[in-house]
Formats: structure tokens, C-alpha cells, sequence
């Protein structure tokens, strides 16, 4: 029997704006399987070096796509990470950069436990919509979306037209 063609997702976006919540309940809607990138970098200790600035490990990027690669190959999969320009285009059918307004990130973010440096930083970085420009400038255009990430309701909102669109791409592609 030959099995099902499933598309590949990249759940984008500042920490904190909800890419792993949608991505983990995107799984169960769509049966895709969901890839928590910084959760295959821990578990395999793929690192390279140590950023003193911010207080954590630098990801060892080639070994990460290495270990990857085969199920990327396979299709159906849901990765969830907080930078996006160091995959390799081709894996993906589409990419969701997720945006949440400052002063509800910023709520998130303290919840979280982040303070100071840290905190200010990651806001700015949503101000400046910098994964957005990084995922316009290592992908085609067309396949980059925005999805407003601030409520519930917005959640809801996402996994269904996500999950929409998966459907509609196993017919187009199978
Ligand atoms: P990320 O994986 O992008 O760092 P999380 O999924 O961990 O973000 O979400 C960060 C926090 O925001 C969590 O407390 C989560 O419950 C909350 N959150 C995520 N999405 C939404 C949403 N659409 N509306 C309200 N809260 C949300
Ligand atoms: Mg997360």
C-alpha cells in the first residue's frame, strides 16, 4: 500500500508568542507529528559553544538538521522553533510566523520568568517583527503567513484553518 503524502510545517516566531501550544494541539487536530526543535537539541546535546550574553547554549545548527533530516524526507511533520533561517528551504510546504501584540508578550514572558535583558530583548524582537523578515528572506514569499497569536480565540482560529489547509493539501498532493 502506498502510504499517504503529508506536508511539513514550521510553527515560527518570537519565544513566548504560543508556537508550541499551537503546534502541540495542531498535532492532535491533523495527526501530523510535532518536532520541538530546542527539545531535539537537548535531548541529543547538539550545541556549539555557550552564549555568555544570554545565558544559554548555542544550537550546533548542521547537527540539528542532520538528525532531521530523515523525518523531514518523510513528510507530516510539525516543527516548532524560534528562528527559521537555518533549515533548509525545501523541507517546508509552509511557514506560520506567529505575532503577538508587545504588551501581552511581554505579560507572557514575565510569567515565564524572564526578567531584565532577556525580556527586553525578545519584546524588541517582536516589535521589529525579525523572525518575519528572517522567514521572508529564507523562504518563497507566498508560502509565509502571519497568524495573529493574542486570545483564545485566536488559537482556535489557527488550528482549524491550519488544519483546513492540511486537508486540502493531501488532496491536491496525493
Ligand atoms: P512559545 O512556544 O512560542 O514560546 P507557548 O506556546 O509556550 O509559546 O505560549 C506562551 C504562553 O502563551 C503560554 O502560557 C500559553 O498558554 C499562552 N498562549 C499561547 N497562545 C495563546 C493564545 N492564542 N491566547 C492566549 N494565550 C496563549
Ligand atoms: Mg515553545
Amino acid at each position: 500500500m502506498k502510504t499517504m503524502k503529508r506536508p511539513n510545517i514550521l510553527l515560527t516566531g518570537t519565544p513566548g508568542v504560543g508556537k508550541t501550544t499551537l503546534g502541540k494541539e495542531l498535532a492532535e487536530r491533523t495527526g501530523l507529528c510535532y518536532i520541538n526543535v530546542g527539545e531535539v537539541a537537548q535531548e541529543g546535546q547538539l550545541y556549539d559553544g555557550f552564549d555568555e550574553e544570554y545565558q544559554c547554549p548555542v544550537l550546533d545548527e548542521d547537527r540539528v538538521i542532520d538528525e532531521l533530516e530523515d523525518r523531514m524526507s518523510e513528510g507530516g511533520v510539525i516543527v516548532d522553533y524560534h528562528g527559521c533561517d537555518f533549515f533548509p528551504e525545501r523541507w517546508f510546504d509552509i511557514v506560520f510566523v506567529l505575532r503577538t501584540d508587545n504588551t501581552c508578550l511581554y505579560t507572557r514572558l514575565e510569567n515565564r520568568g524572564y526578567t531584565g535583558k532577556k525580556l527586553e530583548d525578545n519584546v524588541q524582537c517582536e516589535i521589529f517583527q525579525t523572525i518575519y523578515e528572517e522567514a521572508m528572506g529564507a523562504y518563497k514569499e507566498e508560502i509565509v503567513h502571519q497568524l495573529p497569536s493574542n486570545e483564545p480565540e485566536d488559537l482556535e482560529r489557527n488550528v482549524e484553518q491550519i488544519t483546513q489547509w492540511v486537508e486540502q493539501w493531501m488532496k491536491d498532493n496525493n
